[in-house]
């Protein structure tokens, strides 16, 4: 877990936002910032984004949810969420852990994802659930 990042405390109740301010959000980090990571899926990749992970039910939007539009691609299943406004890639709640929602670090409020000093990839491009394997 990771409870600071550069020089940002990680609330437990950690706002964020898109890049023009129209979607606020908040996310619920009682253990800071967990297993933070890139993904090499034909998205993440054009993206670049460095993606955290939340329980479906520890993220809120808190204005602007009006202005979130959802990209879907492949399956359809998993759904990417992006400000319609200024185009940044906000959340995602995907097809591998429809409980889980994946979460953009760069929006966190105060958080440099340059500062993070481990950032593993996942492996989106072989997608578990594309090999027949859960
Ligand atoms: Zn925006």
């Amino acid at each position: 877990m990771i409870k600071r990042i550069g020089k940002t405390i990680i609330q437990p109740t950690h706002t964020a936002s898109c890049h023009c301010g129209a979607v606020l959000f908040e996310l619920d980090l009682p253990d800071g910032v967990v297993d933070p990571k890139r993904c090499n899926c034909s998205l993440c990749r054009r993206k670049g984004a460095v993606m955290g992970t939340v329980a479906l039910s520890g993220i809120r939007i808190t204005q602007g949810a009006d202005f979130l539009t959802v990209y879907r691609f492949h399956t359809g299943v998993a759904c990417h969420y992006f400000c319609s406004r200024c185009g940044i890639y906000t959340h995602n709640v995907r097809r591998s852990a429809p409980t889980q929602c994946g979460y953009n670090i760069g929006c966190l409020d105060g958080v440099d994802p340059a500062a993070l000093e481990h950032v593993s990839m996942s492996d989106g491009a072989n997608h578990a659930l594309d090999r027949g394997v859960e």
